[in-house]
Formats: C-alpha cells, structure tokens, sequence
C-alpha cells in the first residue's frame, strides 16, 4: 500500500469531522437510533473481500447523525460528561496519527516527555507534593485501581509484608474505610485488588453526600492494623465535598492512607473562587481524577496521583530482560499505569494545559460552576420545580411537582424533546433530574434554552 492512501481517507475523515462539529451545537442531543436500526444498517456476514475503505470511512460518518449521542454538544448534561476542547481533538488526533507506544521512552521519547511535563504541571494546578508519581491512565476507574494498588503496597509494606511478590493470602487484613456515596468504581477498584467489596466499611453521610467526619471518627477507633481511607472531592449527584480537614487529621492520626476520589472535584483547586471547597485535600496519600471530564480532552483520560512516589512505582512496574528501561531521568510510563502498551493519552493533556494555561483551566471551571447557579436560578422561579441540592459546584439536582412518577416523565420528556439531555437519579429516596454542567461550549445562552425546554417539559406533563 502506498502512502498516499492516506490522503484521500484522512480528508474523507477531516470532511466527515467538520460536519459533524459543525452540527453539534445544535443537532437533536440524544441518540436517535437504538440497537435494531443500527445493527440491521451495520450487520452483514464478514465478506472474504474486503470493501472500499473509503466506503467504509462515508458509512461510520453516515451513522453518526443518529447512532451516536451528542454527549460534546455544549447542550448535553448527562453523568459527567465533559466536551473536547478544539485544541484537545487536534492534539488527539496526532496521537493517532503518530501510533506511539507510549509504554516506554525507548519507544517515545516525545510521550515521556510530555507526560514528565504535563504532571508537573498537574501538580503545580492542583497544588499537591511535587514529588509525587504520577500516572495517565484511561479514566478515575482506573486511575482508582493505580491509587489503590499503591495504597495495598504501601500499608502492606509498613507492617512488613511484600504484597507484589507474596500476594495477599496470608497478609495482614486491610481495613478499607469509605463514605456510603462512594462511587461505584472505588468498589469496582477494590475486587479488582483482591480487597473485595464485603468487607468496606461504610461512613454515613450528610444530606449532601458528605461524609460524616465524627462517625469515621468512631469506626477508625474500632480498627487495628493497615487502613484505607477513601474520601470524596465532589458527590456525582450533588457535587458536594467531604470535610477533608478533618477527615485528613483523623486519617493521618490512625496512621491510615487516605485516598481522594476527585474525579471532577479536584478540578475545583485551580479555581480562586472554588478550591476552598477542596482545603485539606493535600493532606491524602492519593487522589484520582479525570481529565475526560472537566479538562474537555477527549475520552478516554484520567489521571492517578500518588504522594509515596516510591510506592505509586513499586506496585505498578514490570522488568524484562527485552525492554530497554531508563534508568536516568526518563520516564517509563510502564512504571506508573497498570497498562504495557499504551496510547500516549498524556499528549492531549500536556497540549490542553499549554493552550489554557492555570487561567484558562481556572476559567473553565468557573463558566461551568456559573452556568449550573444559572440552571438552579431559572428552575427554582418555576413554581412546582425544586433544587434539592446546595449548589456548590456544576451540579444540579431538580425535582419536579415534588413528585417521583413527575419527575421521571419530565426527565424522558426531556430527552425525547432533545434540545438538551440529562438523566436522573435517586436523592435520599427522592426521584430527580440530574444536571452536570462540564463543558467549555456551555453558553448561557444554552443553560436559557435548555431550562426553557425542561420547564416547558414539565408545563405539558401537568396539564
Ligand atoms: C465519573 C466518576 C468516576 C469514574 O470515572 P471514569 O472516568 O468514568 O472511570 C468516579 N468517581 C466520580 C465521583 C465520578 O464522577
């Protein structure tokens, strides 16, 4: 094949992506499409002859339209779903182009490079210890996984016992110590470390999700022996942060490790008028975020952030005799993520904080946290619609004439009427709308439309 088969397709491409974005600000915002229509327009038996790629390129753009949902469209306010900053996507896309494996620096130096740098950077904007590892892995899932897996080793290897080479059947029992709102993935991090999920001891939380600090206070006076702490940095309903002072104190004095799940959260540092909400997060061992979310580079991306560089790096490396590992200042990223091979995911990152600069990331979370008071301000003024949170962050939950069934129409009302998305959960056993705001694109004018279709929703849903 020659190289010029490239041009005619990354074109085709480049044209297929622009109508796409060209679209997203004001296109329908859910999928259209469910499993059926697409399955019967893409299934057929797998053809000895291949097809034309460019055919194939024209066939997964003419998909997209009603296949996929416009979860980057500034109107989208689903989970926590941030957008892709212009210069997020280019940079992503010579990620692909340049096919890095971005496992080791023999392999990209440019990688290691960007991602030595990026962290830095990280560090500096989150204000935590310089000296820290950390890792670009694919989401906080993962990211999860990484904090934890350092938390294993270094508790383990305060009570003297080797878990990377001994394993756990016989280790001294680690008590692990979380908020009952802890997200689902701390759970999901802990079978995949062999901790299990049985055997978490839950913390009560407030009415907004945060964890109760003198009831940690009483379980940590119950346990003996290696601790995980695992905090929270921003509630994925409410936004809301635990009382990481004292939370910090009360694991520090237990000679527990104490881990933050900041997923969105810990974005809140770099802003002047927020990171207040984050005081006493420097006082954790590990903390996990994303960049997927509210930096707006495009999925999949998260960081891992561990204080015990040493631990970070000795829970997550692997040695063989066929690689060629630096054994200078060079940075292998086999030594801090669980992947070997890799996508050089840091690249989009490194890429988005030089465009932004601390600013500009501060400016981000500022809109977004701006555009969420918004919502809440125009919802509230609707007689028959409540905030049931208090809003401190980009999240917003709204109820309905204060009922379940109501509320729940209105949230389907919502997505099938598709000038914006959101979701819904459950609030202390009270149905709600969930609002995310994390996306650059996000204009007030948006939070107007969008507000205005929910209320109009609701108004239909009544009558
Ligand atoms: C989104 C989220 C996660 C999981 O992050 P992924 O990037 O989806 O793996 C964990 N915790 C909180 C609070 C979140 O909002």
């Amino acid at each position: 094949m020659s190289r010029d088969a490239f041009d005619p397709l990354l074109e085709r491409a480049h044209a297929h992506a622009r109508a796409f974005l060209q679209d997203l600000p004001q296109r329908f915002v859910g999928a259209r499409a469910g499993r059926d229509e697409l399955i019967a327009a893409l299934d057929s038996p797998l053809a000895a002859q291949g097809e034309d790629p460019a055919a194939v390129i024209d066939l997964l753009a003419g998909h997209a339209g009603r296949g996929a949902s416009a979860c980057a469209s500034p109107r989208y306010f689903g989970f926590v779903i941030g957008g892709s900053l212009p210069v997020a996507l280019a940079a992503d896309w010579l990620v692909s182009t340049w096919d890095q494996n971005a496992g080791i620096h023999a392999i990209s130096p440019i990688t290691a490079a960007m991602e030595e740098v990026a962290a830095r950077w990280l560090l500096e904007l989150f204000d935590l210890p310089r000296g820290s590892g950390v890792g670009f892995v694919t989401g906080c899932q993962m990211a999860h996984f990484t904090c934890l897996a350092a938390a294993r080793h270094g508790v383990l290897r305060r009570a003297e016992w080797d878990v990377e080479a001994d394993g756990l059947a016989g280790a001294p029992r680690i008590h692990v110590v979380a908020s009952e709102e802890a997200h689902i993935t701390l759970d999901v991090a802990l079978r995949y470390l062999g901790l299990g999920t049985r055997s978490l001891v839950r913390v009560e939380a407030d009415d907004q999700g945060r964890m109760r600090a003198e009831r940690l206070a009483e379980v940590l006076a119950t346990l003996r022996g290696p601790t995980i702490v695992c905090a929270q940095a921003g509630n994925v309903n409410t936004g809301a942060f635990d009382p990481l002072p004292q939370i910090g104190e009360l694991a520090r004095a237990h000679g527990a490790w104490l881990h933050v799940d900041g997923a969105f959260g810990l974005w809140a540092r770099a802003s002047e008028d927020h990171r207040a909400l984050a005081d006493g997060i420097e006082l954790a061992d590990s903390w996990a975020t994303d960049a997927h979310k509210w930096l707006n580079v495009p999925y999949d991306s998260g960081v891992a952030i561990v204080r015990h560089a040493q631990d970070h790096r000795d829970a997550m490396t692997s040695a063989a005799a066929y690689l060629i590992q630096t054994h200078g200042a060079e940075r292998d990223a086999v030594d801090w993520v669980p992947e070997f091979s890799r996508r050089a995911r840091g690249i989009p990152v490194y890429a988005t904080l030089r465009a932004l600069g601390r600013d500009g990331v501060a400016d981000l979370v500022d809109r977004c946290c701006a555009r969420a008071r918004q919502f809440a301000a125009l919802l509230s003024a609707e007689p028959g619609i409540s905030i049931l949170n208090e809003v401190v962050l980009n999240q917003v939950l709204v109820r309905f004439g204060d009922d379940d069934a109501l509320t729940r129409q209105v949230i389907a009302g919502v997505q099938e009427d598709g000038t914006c998305w959101a979701s819904g959960t459950t609030w202390h056993g009270l149905a709600a709308m969930r609002i995310s705001v994390s996306n650059w694109a996000t204009s007030e004018q948006d939070v107007v439309a969008s507000a205005g279709a929910m209320v109009r929703v609701f108004k239909q849903s009544t009558r």
